[in-house]
């Protein structure tokens, strides 16, 4: 193996770098037909990062979804593994090239259905859809994901097109590279999938999951610097309280979130501008 071959390590482990990884995150077990994340990135080494702790890397060590990354230097030319080169037209930056990325799409395609709505194939780019939680679900409900994370000035425009990939925004900024996006958009998506957080109940509740923001939120001691937890929720009255939180969620949302608001409103047959009781 050559130097260029190797991937660098920042951990303990070292982990050789191959054409057909398989490294750690490989070996773990995998459920049949569990959900599957391939990313392809420059920096492998950066995966599986925060998805690795707490609900989601125990659901990743009991092969409750799965990961494996393919490093796109690998798939680079000439002796330096070349992966990028400057843009057309001038300008800064670089451009990954379309060939390079194309063969890492190609290598990733390997296994899973053509079928863009069964297995979406995904680049992290500023330009694409707004990451919400209804996209959540719907990578939720799919085979797996292929995710593609950019660098530099990002992708040759050819190979989007080529392989009909989906572009996914994390929000209105520029990161300096996919992979905590691609991590951010994995963790919203692997906790829908059942199992994997202990309590199911808490997606359904929680915020977006109708529209709403979520009611805010309390725990022990009843008293702390003088604020008291609101009455209703020690009265043990079930009812009561879930009304009291839906009208805590709506009055939230119409505050923070007019755009928010103003959709569940539509949904639900209601005046945006209706004025709240409370
Ligand atoms: N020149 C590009 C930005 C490149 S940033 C532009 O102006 O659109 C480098 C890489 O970071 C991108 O290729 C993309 O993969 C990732 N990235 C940056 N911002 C992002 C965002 N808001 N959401 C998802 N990925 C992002």
């Amino acid at each position: 193996m050559t130097d260029t071959q190797k991937s660098k390590s920042h951990g303990r482990l070292s982990i050789a770098a191959s054409l057909k990884p398989r490294d750690l995150i490989e070996a773990r077990p995998r459920l049949k037909g569990a959900w599957k994340a391939k990313v392809i990135t420059l920096f492998p080494e950066a995966f599986p990062g925060v998805l690795g702790q707490s609900l989601t890397g125990r659901a990743l060590d009991q092969g409750l979804w799965a990961l494996e990354t393919i490093n796109l230097r690998l798939f680079g030319e000439g002796r330096h593994r070349n992966v990028d080169d400057t843009p057309a037209g001038g300008g800064a930056g670089m451009v990954l090239r379309p060939d390079i990325v194309g063969a890492a799409l190609k290598q990733a395609a390997a296994g899973t259905p053509a079928d863009r709505a069964a297995w979406p194939v995904v680049y992290l780019s500023p330009r694409g859809k707004r990451f919400d939680q209804a996209m959540a679900r719907r990578f939720a409900q799919a085979g797996g994901i292929t995710l593609l994370c950019g660098r530099f000035e990002g992708v040759d425009e050819r190979v989007l097109e080529h392989f009909r990939v989906e572009e996914v925004s994390l929000g209105d900024f520029v990161l300096t590279g996919g992979e905590i996006a691609a991590q951010a958009l994995i963790d919203a998506t692997v906790r829908l999938i059942p199992r994997v957080l202990g309590n199911q109940a808490s997606t359904e509740e929680e915020s977006f999951s109708e529209g709403l923001l979520e009611h805010p939120q309390y725990t022990k001691p009843a008293v702390w610097e003088g604020r008291a937890i609101p009455e209703i929720l020690l009265s043990g009255h079930h009812a009561n309280i879930a009304s009291w939180r839906k009208a805590m969620a709506e009055r939230l949302t119409k505050e923070r979130r007019p755009d928010l608001w103003r959709a569940y409103c539509a949904k639900h047959g209601r005046d945006p501008e209706e004025d709240q009781e409370l």
